[in-house]
């Protein structure tokens, strides 16, 4: 994360100074962690809305996403920067945001942010299950994951302030890579190579879907410069 000030940490999307008092343990990540410590029941809330899904293996699914605050991972292109303050939005408990997402139409939960896994994340997932809706997760995989799920996206972010914790792979059911430029196929390639023990086995996620492990490509902002790389990368990895 951002240079240490003392005892404290400057986050340099939010620019704020944190202190350990208000985010407890250190993840492995550096950064402090879980955000929510104070109280894991609650959460900093960005924005709930209903949608249907446009990237990777879920798209076309109606689902509605809860957007948490505060992301500490600074990634050059993020579309999402109103998120990445650890304050805004709305203070919520697990209920309530559970309530107002089961009032939407929607049977999936897609939990993202910000970086969403930079909180304690048990009381939402048994919350939204207790609603009978399912519960899917995107994170940069910077953060442990926490809760039970139905789907887990992992979205690696190599330029990022944060390194990926490597655990976080084996409970993926989803590995989405962002893509723009050259240099982010050859990245995709390496990571590939890399970790193809763990790609290759079955996700430790215990999911409906947990047989399947995709990798999946996405376009930056869907510009046809993008789109041609990553149909290019597809064809030569079309398994
Ligand atoms: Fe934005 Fe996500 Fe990167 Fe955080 S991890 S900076 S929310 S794209």
């Amino acid at each position: 994360a951002g240079a240490s000030r003392g005892n404290s940490r400057v986050i340099p999307s939010a620019g704020r100074v944190l202190t350990p008092v208000q985010y407890g343990a250190v993840a492995p990540g550096g950064a402090w962690w879980p955000l929510n410590n104070g109280d894991r029941g609650s959460y900093q809330v960005n924005r709930i809305y209903p949608t249907i899904q446009g990237e990777g293996a879920q798209a076309g699914r109606a689902m509605t996403i809860v957007r948490l605050q505060g992301c500490p991972v600074g990634c050059v292109w993020c579309d999402t920067p109103e998120s990445w303050s650890v304050w805004g939005g709305r203070y919520l408990t697990a209920d309530q945001v559970a309530d107002e997402m089961a009032a939407l139409p929607p049977r999936w939960a897609l939990v993202t942010g910000g970086e969403p896994a930079w909180h304690d994340l048990q009381s939402l997932t048994e919350a939204l299950h207790m609603r009978g809706i399912r519960r899917a997760l995107e994170t940069s995989g910077t953060f442990p994951i926490t809760g039970a799920w139905d789907w887990v996206c992992v979205s690696p972010k190599p330029a990022g302030l944060h390194p990926l914790v490597s655990d976080v792979l084996k409970y993926a059911d989803e590995i989405k890579w962002v893509v723009g430029r050259e240099r982010d196929v050859a990245g995709l390639e390496a990571f590939l190579e890399e970790h193809k023990s763990v790609l290759s086995s079955r996700s430790l996620n215990r999911g409906p879907f947990h047989r399947h492990r995709v990798v999946s490509v996405q376009p930056v902002s869907a510009s046809p410069r993008a789109t041609r790389l990553c149909v290019e990368v597809l064809m030569r990895h079309p398994d």
